[in-house]
């Protein structure tokens, strides 16, 4: 086989032309209405009888004949004589004349002879004696044979998606079996350092995110995913395997391998075993993109990047299985919002993740390459070629991934039990960046972030609002969060007394712009100061000082693992991983918000939730909140 190099990019009006005119011919199955949610109704469904099948009470009351109610009235009842009672499922069959009336209960069957059902309220009873106080006229509280639902009666049709409402109205005529649409949809994931989740992780391999992302994503459209799971970068495994897809299913999928790299293979078995539709799209994430025909199955190779992956599946892929189907896409996956900060462009058409909070929009990880695009994006917005920035506060149309919920409150900054506890009590749904308090400063100041949690010491020893003096930030509020108990972090059989004995082993570092570094780093040099000697030199002798955790577990993690001796960070951490701890310092995590959000309701529940007892009184052991803790104690 011979390598190609990218051809001209197909646009992506052009590529959207081009799978909009695919369509495969779905088969049709029957399934127990028990399974049948998410799937499509494969045939108009009639109803077999009618709904309710026997005229019958929508009220608890008594059966009457309307005539014998028109002179009642509140000062002047009218009386009846009481005959029986009708409970609901009753199949005994009654009689209602003239001056009586009948007990019945909602869902009961109206008795012959009556022609109306007074309500209870409209009533009371002694004995077999009825006083009615209001007239009802005939057919009130009755509802008719066949009044909900007619016999033949169209009642869901062909290529609705089934819910909830569906099932219901499925079984409420009697069916318990509904035929639906079947398409099948393989998936084979290409490459050697693939791993199944569940199975232990090699030495530089990963786990297989896009076998199971995109098999959730062809059941949201209704589809059939069949996964064939992992297949090595082989050409014989990769042709076999595509040669049981092609005969087994109505349209194949792969991942990876479609890039023009060495040992990217798949286009060009496409190529060999069918037509090339079209290879690589001018757009991003996700260029390479092979969309071709293999014995008329459509065959889209998708790029093995997970967010691109899944961006180019929601964007050609998924019109593909809702044009077969026959649907239009239920959930709404599109919604407008607006630009939190700016993007900028390459001023090329490109499918841009992005996260949503409240409706603002900002940018997901821009490198795509990294698994946390994808968990922190909630969709992706479309910028058109030749836009080189989007301004903040335009407006933007946003694709969702699916029917995701997004976010109440954006906080990125130092990462804290504490927040896992504040949200947990706020009941909201965060997201939270761990970045270090670094980044939360900035992340404030470009207003990407709704709240930064911070906890970043100056050289004097002075926290958090030296940085915001010195940042020059505006219009935000230092809110006074609690303080921590930081230390040293190790094995019970490592012989650790205090600080200086991090000079002689192995340590495990935070990332840099984490408040934890900058607090051990502080230390350091107090200890430098102590001994006489540079603080440099002491940094520069240690071992694993360049290393950059970036959470208090993953440090914990590392010591467990033996990866490292010892390591910095919280004594709920150490506690919570069954580790030693020595106390070396405490350090103050603040919260940076910004005024304009000081009244909105997730702002007050959090900042409410920040001053309570219970708060106070559930953080973990080494974490302890001031007089202060949930005021504003300075503003800019
Ligand atoms: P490829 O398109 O094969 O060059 O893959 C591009 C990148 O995506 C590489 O870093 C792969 O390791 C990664 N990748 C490929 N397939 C998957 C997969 N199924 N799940 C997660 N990552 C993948
Ligand atoms: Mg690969």
């Amino acid at each position: 086989m011979e390598r190609k190099e990218f051809r001209e990019l197909t646009s992506v009006e052009d590529a959207r032309e081009l799978v909009d005119n695919i369509r495969v011919q779905p088969g049709i199955t029957v399934l127990p209405i028990e399974k049948a949610a998410g799937h499509i109704i494969a045939e108009d469904i009639l109803s077999g009888l009618d709904v309710p099948a026997f005229n019958r009470s929508v009220k608890d009351g008594y059966a009457v004949r309307a005539k014998d109610t028109y002179q009642a009235s509140e000062p002047e009842p009218i009386n009846l004589k009481v005959t029986g009672s009708i409970p609901a499922g009753c199949e005994d069959s009654f009689f209602v004349d003239d001056g009586e009336a009948i007990e019945i209960s909602t869902g009961a069957p109206i008795p012959d002879g009556a022609d109306a059902v007074v309500m209870v309220e409209s009533t009371k009873q002694t004995d077999d004696s009825l006083f009615v106080y209001q007239p009802v006229h005939i057919n009130e509280n009755i509802m008719r044979a066949g009044n909900d639902i007619m016999k033949g009666e169209r009642i869901l049709r062909k290529n609705t998606r089934i819910g909830s409402r569906e099932i219901g109205v499925l079984a409420s005529v009697g069916m318990d079996k509904v035929p639906v649409k079947e398409l099948v949809v393989g998936i084979i994931s290409t490459g050697s350092e693939l791993i199944r989740p569940g199975e232990k992780l090699g030495i530089s391999k990963i786990y297989d995110a896009n076998s199971y992302a995109i098999a959730a994503g062809i059941e949201e459209c209704g589809g059939n995913p069949l996964i064939y799971g992992i297949v090595h970068d082989d050409e014989k495994l990769m042709e076999e395997t595509l040669d049981r897809a092609i005969t087994e299913c109505d349209i194949v999928l792969t991942s990876g391998s479609t890039s023009a790299g060495a040992g990217d293979i798949m286009y060009m078995i496409i190529e060999e075993k069918g037509e090339t539709l079209t290879h690589g799209i001018a757009i991003k994430p996700g260029k390479p993109v092979v969309i071709g025909m293999i014995n008329n199955v459509p065959t889209i190779g998708l790029p093995g990047n997970p967010t691109s992956a899944l961006s180019i599946f929601n964007e050609f892929v998924a019109p593909i299985i809702h044009n077969s189907l026959g649907v239009k896409p239920s959930f709404k996956t599109k919604m407008t919002a607006t630009m939190g900060t700016g993007i900028r462009s390459g001023g090329r058409e490109e499918l841009f993740p992005v996260g949503v909070v409240r409706g603002r929009v900002y940018p997901a990880d821009k490198t795509s390459g990294a698994i946390t695009t994808l968990s922190d994006a909630d969709g992706i917005i479309e910028i058109r070629a030749h836009t080189e920035y989007i301004e903040p506060g335009s407006e933007v149309e946003v694709t969702m991934f699916g029917n995701v919920r997004s976010p109440d409150l954006m906080l990125v900054g130092g990462q804290c039990p504490g927040i896992d506890l504040l949200e947990e009590m706020t009941g909201l749904m965060f997201r939270t960046l761990n970045t270090g308090s670094s980044a939360g400063f900035t992340a404030i100041s470009s207003g990407t972030a709704d709240i930064a949690c911070v906890n970043m010491v100056d050289a004097d020893g002075n926290y958090n609002s030296s940085v915001l003096k010195r940042m020059n930030l505006e219009d935000v509020v230092l809110v006074k969060g609690y303080r921590r108990e930081q230390g040293l972090i190790f094995k019970p059989d490592n012989h650790v007394y205090g600080l200086e004995d991090i000079l002689k082993l192995q340590i495990i570092n935070r990332n840099r712009g984490s408040g934890t570094r900058a607090l051990l780093d502080r230390e350091i040099g107090l200890l430098a100061e102590a001994k006489g000697v540079s603080k440099s030199e002491i940094i520069k002798s240690l071992k694993g000082y360049n290393s950059g955790s970036k959470t208090h577990r993953s440090v914990c993690d590392a010591v467990k693992s033996g990866k490292a001796d010892v390591g910095f960070g919280l004594r709920a951490a150490a506690e919570e991983a069954g580790l030693e701890f020595i106390p070396v310092a405490e350090d103050e995590f603040d919260f940076v918000i910004r005024k304009d959000l000081m009244e909105i309701s997730e702002i007050k529940d959090f900042l409410e939730v920040l001053r309570s007892e219970d708060f106070a009184k559930r953080l973990p052991q080494g974490i302890s909140t001031h007089e202060t803790t949930g005021s504003i104690i300075s503003s800019f």
